[in-house]
């Protein structure tokens, strides 16, 4: 770790998309939580925030992923309706830009992690998109998509970690042949998607499950995950709709569940020197701003961890 700040990647178009009032997807979140790092780390210093660019990445990468005839479809507003409606928004130039950017913001975090240690995009984590086809709120698989950038930079495996509570199915299937791209998946076995195709480590847990059982099953799994394929960079879906009041996940985790896990995975990386990309991922509250200390726990996470690096490299 050469740079002296976490590496940070937001777009203001992560939380410019014009939706119905009732809409169930919390758009405002990621503003919110920009926001609010901005204030607590870096009032006196600026905002080191990385921007992806619009253009940040390109066709032919997305091409590596996803169905070409889907991806113009979806450029052009072409869509069907079905198809649209599996996706959950409706069609804007705004969606599509959001997508690209949240899409590039990936592959920048994975770049910026291969450099520094950890970098952490305040987006990411759309892990319902498959090839040919978005679902759940998810249109190009940008985990998908950086960890086969991450291979193209030099990186021989990726592990994607994926902790949001709902199942990452397209994940596992764009994955299926590609045995650089290694794929966990701790999340609710009855919770959306029905259909949960084989990732390389699933551990499906029950309805209620609380902190304890949570963790112990999660940190077996990662270290693993670990031991066998020491890979050399974890992509990590740090999704926060495993909290107890989450409005679409079904478990029983506090916020002390979450700080752990983010702390465990990223001390647990970091003494392995092993780079962390990580990304916010799911988190539903109709009050948008309540999500804000939940997924700020990854961030205390990331700097308690970065620091206690710095001291000791000191
Ligand atoms: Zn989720």
């Amino acid at each position: 770790m050469h740079q002296t700040k976490i590496p940070l990647i937001y777009h203001p178009s992560y939380s410019s998309l014009a939706l119905p009032e009732d809409h169930r997807y919390p758009i405002n979140k990621y503003r919110f939580l920009y926001q609010a790092i901005k204030s607590k780390y870096f009032h006196l210093e600026g905002h080191p925030f990385t921007e992806p660019k619009s253009k940040a990445v390109s066709s032919d990468i997305i091409a590596k992923t996803h169905c070409p005839a889907y991806v113009e479809s979806l450029m052009k507003g072409t869509l069907p309706a079905a198809k649209l409606r599996r996706i959950g928004f409706p069609w804007s130039e705004a969606l599509t830009q959001r997508t690209l950017t949240s899409t590039g913001g990936t592959c920048l975090a994975v770049e910026q992690a291969l450099e520094c240690g950890i970098a952490i995009h305040l987006s990411g984590g759309y892990h319902h998109a498959h090839y040919d086809y978005g679902s759940g709120f998810c249109v190009f698989n940008d985990l998908v998509i950086a960890a086969k950038h991450a291979l193209e930079l030099g990186a021989e495996k990726v592990l994607i970690v994926d902790s949001d509570v709902h199942h990452g199915d397209g994940t596992a299937t764009l994955t299926e042949n590609e045995p650089a791209i290694v794929t966990l998946s701790v999340h609710c076995d009855k919770n959306f998607p029905a259909r949960k195709p084989a990732s390389d480590f699933d551990v499906p847990l029950l309805k209620g499950t609380e902190d304890e059982e949570f963790l112990i099953s999660f940190k077996q799994v990662v270290d693993l995950a670990l031991r066998i394929h020491q890979p050399d960079l974890v992509i990590f879906d740090a999704g926060v709709d495993i909290h107890e009041q989450d409005e679409l996940g079904f478990f029983n985790i506090t916020l002390s569940g979450i700080l752990e896990r983010d702390q465990w995975l990223l001390d647990t990386c970091m003494n392995q020197d092993i780079p962390v990309a990580c990304v916010v991922g799911g988190g539903y509250r109709s009050q948008h701003e309540q999500l804000v200390p939940i997924h700020m726990c990854l961030i205390d996470s990331a700097y308690q961890v970065w620091s206690r690096r710095k001291k000791e490299q000191k």
